[in-house]
């Protein structure tokens, strides 16, 4: 489960390359690369949703771009099993993304509710779940417990759980699904947004243990990848396999949502789950 991602996950590379163009992956249109940033990172021609940062998840959700406050911000992995090279892939993660982890979390408002919000980013060692995102996942259940507020998640996880710390890692997903349970014994809302990738230990845990499971269009979502399945049981998988719109058909999702029509989504949803706005 914990290997063989990063090839699986190759084929569409949605990152976002360096200069003033970018070329759709899908549709092949050039286009500006601040148009593109200006619609969230999705194509205006044909609606292909490029991978998006917590950055930008934050400004497209949140009422002011960022949290009120933060939750856990100050936790950091170790390296408890001294895995090879893990310590040097840490740091450099945390270089370039200027993140302390893979998972973020705290308090905002979005649509004029209060909301804890958890936010995952692909560019940390593929949105993986060690240690310290399981933590921080698990703080912001008992946060939204405490102050009785829904909890919104927005996955990108493509690495599950994350291998550099094994055990501990798979811990994790007991952790998180502990975490929903006691949202659901206090009757707090959930709401799981996954999007492109989110697979192994976190889509088998808290990612698809929403109330209400919502995801971006054309997202690779499921526990291995379509490449180890067809090795496995040595059949070709029909065409859009572990794809958003395939998983909606087979009931695994409530509904698929293009990330411009996200925030208003949510507002509505949280209105219907009875959130207090204001
Ligand atoms: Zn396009």
């Amino acid at each position: 489960m914990l290997f063989k991602k990063k090839k699986e996950l190759e084929p569409a590379k949605r990152e976002i390359p360096e200069g003033l163009f970018v070329k759709c992956e899908s549709c092949g249109e050039m286009l500006y690369k601040t148009v593109l940033e200006k619609n969230f990172l999705v194509c205006p021609k044909c609606n292909y949703h490029f991978r998006a940062n917590v950055e930008i998840y934050k400004k497209l959700l949140l009422d002011s771009g960022d949290f009120k406050e933060a939750i856990a911000s100050h936790l950091e992995s170790d390296d408890p099993l001294e895995f090879p090279e893990y310590r040097a892939k840490l740091k450099q993660a945390k270089e370039s993304t200027g993140l302390k982890e893979a998972a973020i979390a705290g308090v905002g408002t979005m649509g004029g509710f209060e909301i804890v919000l958890f936010l995952t980013d692909f560019r940390f060692l593929g949105g993986s779940m060690g240690s310290v995102y399981g933590e921080i996942f698990y703080r912001a259940c008992e946060t939204a417990r405490d102050r009785k507020l829904p909890l919104i998640s927005v996955t990108s996880s493509g690495g599950g759980a994350r291998m550099h710390e094994g055990i501990f890692s798979l811990m994790q997903m007991v952790k998180t699904t502990i975490g929903v349970e006691i949202l659901n014994e206090n009757k707090i809302p959930f709401i799981s947004v996954v999007c492109d990738p989110t697979m192994g230990g976190v889509m088998a845990s808290f990612a698809s243990l929403g109330d209400i499971n919502i995801a971006e269009p054309g997202a690779l979502l499921g526990f291995a990848g379509p490449r180890v399945i067809e090795q496995t049981i040595k059949q070709t998988l029909p065409p859009g396999f572990q794809r958003s719109e395939f998983l909606m058909q087979k009931g695994f999702l409530d509904m698929v949502v293009s990330r411009k029509e996200m925030k208003g989504t949510l507002i509505k949803l949280l209105s219907y789950l009875g959130a207090k706005n204001g």
